[in-house]
């Protein structure tokens, strides 16, 4: 059964704007000492801000969880209030528009729960070392420091932090001084650039510094000691990226300094606090992960482009946030395009399209603009990151590069240091181009939704012509539109380029004629994939064959791939074969035709599949491993047991996934094995291991096995795997051990992993999960798994709802059958009796 979509705004949700602004922040100091051992953080903030309001008496200041143990306006010290939430300070007497003050405000942070995350050893993990960092965005920085907490207020930045030695602390922009005592030292940082309290960032523990740079720009890396190595291996392109984006955005990198620390249990995988991004040490790549794991550098490239969006221009409101994340999506497709080429680029472009048309039909549908929301953090989604990228992606199609890059300088340059709203990329582009790009956004960015373009085309002989239908197939409401947008039709032939017409369509439906002397080759629709939209075709197969040969379009010959594939026959299953055997075809064309091949569900493609198991790309043996997950023949299931083999751990990771999906009686053995002796990065193949053990239901080894990996003291990428794994795992079937023990889990601090624990109790669809689920809505300390838990309790109801309609209708037809039977016999009996009567009569 597909899934329903369902609605972005939950009860309770109402309009956000930003607050108004009595004062305007000029400047904020941090003055800190950090107690690592006793995670505490005591010290002074001090603000020094202009009177923007008429008159202003007093003042109310962002300040969650903390103490607050002194406040001096001006050297003064006055009353104050402070709820736990918002601080209220009565100035000495009314200040004017156009004055000047100072907040001082001295305060306590212990045991926080937001915004500032001490990690370190424990009973559990003896190991790890200890580590103090920050988590600003989006409204968390108000729980580490009391500030006007909302990203329209800039002001520059100073941190000054004492810590213990070898502790060294980091934080935004220039070390200005060290400060030596015995047994500490005081490090202050400056940043001379005003930029919002969400982008203010701290770290300290013992940290390696790897100098780099590119020009004047320093570009250090900051990792625990003894990681080195695979700190040049992972960010050691760091210098070329600022090179590249100085160069494409046409301003130069704003901050003169780019440094990046690599921290553990990092809730993000980054976080692009001006000049001073914090990553995940996860993305550290050991020397086989470098050759086949892509991730970490896209991610570099993510946040360093935020540098220009985001921290260069801030946005006014989180309403605007696809401004910034958009582009640094973007950024990850053009670092592609210049360091691995188009086909690899607009490949990757195709699949964060794929991720946000995942999350369009199977969780919501909203507009990428949209203030309606209970938490900001809600709306860091797949539409904010994924359609927002695309819509980039549409702008630069548009104009064309010059246009769009033209566009791009100009939004930077005239807004740098400042704050902007989507109207500002409008009015950039122009003033730039002189383009009106309104229509575009009004469709893709202030409406939700996207074309699901439905295309024939068919060779009329006698009229020597190519006619091509195109309708538009969604449903259209107060949300989607019927798209109006220009579309390019190509069509190939043996000799030269194809032949390109772009025409208008915005109907429900219609058709256009294009004559030609002889039949194109092919034909193609929306040559380069340009347009975010569904396509589904209705092509003869002969175009498609020799789309899949001759298109020099990497979509086009995707997109002929998967229509052949759906209407498969052995003729055509050789045909496809061929390319996906073929070493001198570019891996992401192979993939996708291992992935149609597997979702047609017939033996010849699962034979095919099977023949490219021994490709040399570790990129199709992947995707030949996924797709094989489907079949449950013998033969496919021993081609993935060679597979969990396979020296990569991408290959190994999928086949073992794929082995959990044939659900195959022998696959616990060799999941089993792998959980034993497979040794990966990131634990990868464990972790994929335990989700496939969760597909073998009912099978009580098999959840043991899960079990055992979510207790504490398990590697944290592997344990998150196996509580997540809790949820298939018990799905149906007798889960009170699992209730338990996700129970206990819900309980644990790290925000991963109450994540995973919701995302294992949605998954469980039992209405045994729902008090659980209903707690952790209620009284989570982050919006995201408020948000998850509120989700999952609505998909749990729905999914008992069913269960219940089926089984009131399993009820109902078993009355049925037991009423019939009861007719049955008692119309035997009558008969019997009757012809028993009759005996009698006769006799
Ligand atoms: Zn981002």
């Amino acid at each position: 059964m597909s899934a329903q979509r369902r609605e972005f705004v939950l009860p309770g949700a109402r309009p956000q704007y930003s607050p108004d602004r009595p004062v305007r922040v000029a400047h904020i100091f941090l003055d800190l000492a950090l107690d690592l051992d006793a995670r505490r953080l005591t010290g002074r903030c001090r603000l020094r801000l202009a009177v923007m309001a008429e008159a202003v008496r007093s003042l109310q200041i962002d300040a969650v969880e903390m103490a607050i143990t002194a406040v001096e306006v001006d050297g003064e010290t006055v009353a104050f209030d402070h709820d736990g939430r918002v601080l209220t300070v009565v100035l000495p007497g009314v200040r004017l528009a156009g004055a000047a003050l100072t907040l001082e405000i001295a305060y306590r942070v212990e045991s926080p729960r937001r915004g500032i995350y001490f990690t370190g050893p424990d009973a559990d993990y003896p190991d790890k070392p200890v580590q103090v960092w920050t988590q600003g965005e989006d409204e968390d920085a108000r729980f580490w420091f009391p500030c006007f907490d909302e990203p329209g207020q800039l002001a520059t930045s100073e941190v000054r932090v004492r810590v213990a030695r070898p502790f060294q602390a980091l934080a935004n922009g220039f070390l200005v001084a060290v400060e030596e005592a015995e047994g500490e030292r005081t490090f202050h940082w400056r940043l001379e650039r005003p930029h919002p309290s969400y982008l203010i960032a701290l770290v300290a523990a013992e940290l390696s510094e790897i100098a780099d740079g590119w020009e004047e720009i320093a570009t250090p890396y900051y990792v625990a000691p003894g990681r080195e190595d695979e700190a040049r291996r992972t960010l050691g392109r760091t210098p070329a990226m600022v090179a590249f984006f100085s160069e494409r955005f046409g301003v130069r990198y704003p901050f003169g300094r780019y440094a990046q620390a690599c921290v553990q249990d990092f809730i993000f995988g980054g976080m692009e606090n001006t000049a001073t991004t914090i990553l995940t040490d996860r993305c550290l790549l050991s020397e086989r992960a470098a050759t086949e794991v892509t991730w970490p550098e896209d991610l570099v490239a993510h946040e360093l482009v935020h540098q220009w969006f985001g921290d260069l221009v801030v946005i006014r409101h989180w309403s605007h946030a696809w401004l910034k994340e958009g582009a640094a999506t973007y950024g990850e497709i053009l670092w592609r395009e210049h360091i691995r080429g188009a086909d690899d680029a607009d490949y990757y472009r195709y699949q964060t399209a794929a991720a946000y048309l995942d999350e369009d039909r199977e969780r919501y549908r909203r507009p990428i603009v949209t203030n309606v929301y209970t938490e900001a953090i809600e709306l860091y989604d797949r539409h904010l990151y994924e359609k927002g990228a695309m819509v980039y992606h549409m702008i630069r199609h548009t104009l064309g590069d010059p246009g769009f890059f033209r566009a791009l300088a100009d939004f930077l340059g005239t807004h740098a240091h400042s704050t902007v709203e989507t109207v500002d990329l409008l009015r950039a582009i122009e003033r730039a181009t002189g383009r009106n790009l309104l229509p575009l956004f009004e469709q893709y960015v202030f409406k939700a939704g996207h074309p699901e373009f439905k295309v024939s085309c068919a060779w009329d002989a006698e009229g020597s012509f190519m006619k091509v239908t195109v309708a538009q197939s969604q449903t259209v409401d107060e949300k989607t539109v019927l798209f109006d947008l220009k579309v390019t039709l190509a069509f190939g032939f043996a000799e030269g380029a194809p032949q390109r017409f772009t025409v208008r369509v915005h109907e429900r439906s219609q058709t256009f004629c294009f004559p030609f002397a002889v039949r194109p080759l092919y034909f193609s629709f929306d040559p380069g994939n340009h347009l975010l939209k569904t396509l589904e075709l209705e092509v003869p197969v002969e175009l498609l064959k020799n789309q899949l040969r001759h298109d020099p379009d990497l979509m086009g010959r995707i997109f002929a791939a998967q229509t052949l594939a759906k209407q498969l026959t052995p003729a055509i299953a050789t045909d496809l074969k061929a390319v996906l055997i073929d070493e001198t075809v570019f891996w992401g064309l192979r993939a996708e035709v291992a992935r149609a091949l597997g979702g047609t569900r017939l033996p010849y493609a699962f034979a095919a599949l099977r023949e490219a198991a021994g490709s040399e790309s570790v990129q199709v043996r992947r995707a030949v491993a996924a797709a094989l997950g489907d079949d449950r023949s013998e033969e496919s299931f021993a081609c993935l047991v060679s597979l969990v083999d396979d020296p990569s751990d991408l290959v190994a990771a999928e086949a073992a996934r794929a082995l959990g999906r044939t659900k195959h009686p022998g696959a616990r053995a060799h999941l089993a094995r792998l959980l034993e002796e497979r040794d990966s990065w990131n634990e990868m193949v464990r972790a994929a291991a335990v989700a496939a053990l969760a597909q073998l239901r009912d099978d009580k080894e098999a959840l043991d096995l899960i079990l055992a990996r979510t207790r504490r003291g398990v590697v944290p990428a592997l344990r998150l795997a196996a509580i997540r794994a809790l949820g298939p795992a018990g799905e149906g079937g007798d889960n009170r051990t699992i209730l338990d023990a996700l129970d206990q889990l819900a309980g644990e601090t790290q925000f991963s992993t109450r994540m995973a624990v919701v995302a294992a109790l949605g998954a469980l669809k039992a209405p045994q999960a729902l008090p659980i689920l209903g707690r952790i809505a209620e009284e989570d300390p982050d919006g995201r798994v408020r948000r998850a838990a509120r989700e999952a309790t609505e998909k749990t109801r729905e999914a008992v709802a069913q269960d219940r309609e089926i089984r009131s209708l399993r009820e109902a037809v078993e009355t049925l059958q037991q009423e019939n039977r009861d007719l049955k016999s008692r119309l035997a009996l009558l008969e019997a009796r009757f012809t028993s009567t009759q005996n009698v009569d006769i006799d």
